[in-house]
């Protein structure tokens, strides 16, 4: 089978490979600017990781263990809810159908409604940097010469080589977020933000969990927040041993058995292996197409999202860019006007990130350490959420909020929060980074009491005054 691409008057043919959230915000901008674009999809939903298996099957989980987590562990003595009762099948039943009625409403619908987007079920590799060959699910190869290509191939879990883990029927975080039972008992191998959401919301559920962490939690991040973490999922029943590796695992009448690089002897129900992600570069022969990637395999890309290869781009996690599903949809939308003519840059320089656990941590901007690398004069202020009215009032004061400025022209450049809506709080400093606003103009500016987020307008308000003298409506 061969396309058609003899025609001059024919609009510019876009071919994307993957059908996830990069893929659909590309097709969705090159169709607006008259392109016709053909969707390569080989598994057999579309969507990809975010609504099947990742963002939303998770914070679902997420939500229902801290209604569970609530029901034993309340801020109020006064009130006693019964300890819960846990139906794990009904739980996942509920997460495949929310699943589905999100899948339908912002991916099958949308192909529906676009007679410009085809959609082809089934696998494509390069033939060259003009030819796609992709091996349909129906059996036969179709050949496809587009005028421009989007590699959008996702990720998948990176599995570490242990001794004897390939031989037992360990988990990723797919099987793990739809599983109808709950393991008495489950090792977690991860450190970073899909292990320890997952191990806190199975902790919560009633699992006992041990965590591994080859370093120490989030170690990217600043180390008083990895600190407070583990502080806090030790005190919810966590065994966390950090600065330890799994070394070998054997699975031997339904119990997996482990040693650790620090001499630990282990035994759980399940082991969830959570260490990262790896780009689904290495079937798609991109050597053909001289597409180059790094030594890990992920496609490397300028801020216009184009390869190596002038008529190639490519977007979401199988590039090098951070792997969160709205910097995939950015990347996407971005290289869907590129390929189509446009110069479209994306612009990570205030990028906010949060990791779901409880409390919440959510980031933007520098650190003090990566200003202080970078040669920046910093100033800093950490507060405490003791001191934030709304904390006090919800008996909940686990964590903090930093914020980050210039020393010499007093402009925030980062902030970090640790609290239990930190995600809900960091768009406030993400907009303050962004519009380079002073610590001064964020103290100044009105914040509804009593809100979690006024937080960050009392910690600008530390950098010249002391907290403790603050009245609670200091304006
Ligand atoms: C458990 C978990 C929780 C997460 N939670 C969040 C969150 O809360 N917030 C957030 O921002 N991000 C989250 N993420 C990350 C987010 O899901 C990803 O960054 C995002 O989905 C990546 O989108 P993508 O378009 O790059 O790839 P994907 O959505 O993975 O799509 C790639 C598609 O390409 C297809 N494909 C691959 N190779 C081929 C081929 N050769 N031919 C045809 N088709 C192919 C795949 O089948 C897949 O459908 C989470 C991830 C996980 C795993």
């Amino acid at each position: 089978m061969n396309d058609d691409s003899t025609d001059q008057n024919r609009p510019l043919h876009v071919a994307i490979i993957g059908a996830g959230s990069a893929a659909f915000a590309a097709a969705i901008q090159a169709t607006k600017l008259g392109a016709k674009v053909s969707i390569i999809e080989a598994d057999k939903r579309v969507g990809g990781t975010c609504v099947n298996v990742g963002c939303v099957p998770s914070k679902i989980l997420i939500q229902a263990a801290k209604i569970a987590h609530e029901t034993e562990q309340t801020a109020f003595p006064s009130i006693q809810i019964k300890s819960f009762d846990l139906n794990r099948s009904t739980l996942a039943k509920q997460i495949h159908q929310r699943v589905d009625e999100l899948r339908v409403a912002k991916y099958e619908n949308l192909l529906e409604d676009n007679p410009l987007i085809e959609l082809i079920r089934g696998y494509a590799k390069f033939h060259n940097s003009n030819e796609l060959h992709v091996e349909l699910n129906e059996g036969g190869t179709l050949r496809l010469s587009p005028d421009k290509i989007l590699i959008a191939t996702g990720s998948r879990a990176n599995i570490p080589p242990i001794n004897g883990l390939d031989e037992t029927p360990y988990w990723t975080s797919t099987e793990a977020l739809f599983t109808e039972t709950t393991p008495k008992s489950l090792i977690v191998i991860g450190a970073s933000v899909v292990a320890l959401e997952i191990a806190q919301a199975f902790l919560r559920l009633g699992s006992f969990v041990t965590l591994i962490a080859r370093t120490t939690l989030l170690s990217n991040e600043d180390s008083a927040i990895g600190e407070l973490l583990m502080a806090t999922l030790q005190t919810e029943g966590m065994k966390v041993l950090t600065h330890s590796e799994l070394e070998s695992v054997c699975y031997i009448n339904n119990q997996f058995k482990c040693t650790t690089t620090t001499g630990d002897e282990l035994e759980s129900e399940q082991i969830l292996v959570a260490t990262g992600r790896q780009a689904n570069t290495h079937q798609l022969n991109l050597q053909a197409a001289n597409v180059d990637t790094d030594h890990q395999g992920r496609i490397i890309v300028g801020n216009d999202l184009q390869t190596s290869q002038e008529n190639v781009y490519a977007a979401g996690d199988c590039t090098q860019l951070p792997q969160f599903v709205y910097v995939a949809a950015a990347a996407g939308t971005r290289a869907g006007k590129n390929m189509v003519g446009g110069h479209a840059v994306l612009d990570l320089t205030t990028l906010p990130t949060v990791v779901f656990t409880d409390p919440q941590v959510a980031t933007v901007g520098l650190t003090v350490k990566q200003a202080q690398e970078q040669g920046i004069p910093v100033i800093s202020r950490k507060l405490d959420l003791e001191h934030v009215p709304r904390a006090l009032a919800n008996f909940n004061t686990t964590g903090f909020i930093q914020l980050v400025a210039n020393e010499s022209t007093e402009q925030l450049i980062g902030a970090q929060i640790v609290a239990d809506v930190a995600g809900e709080m960091i768009q406030t400093a993400a907009i303050a980074v962004a519009q380079k606003m002073t610590i001064t103009d964020l103290a100044d500016t009105l914040f509804p009491y009593l809100t979690q987020v006024e937080g960050l307008k009392l910690c600008a308000q530390t950098f010249s005054q002391d907290v403790s003298q603050l009245s609670c409506c200091a304006g």
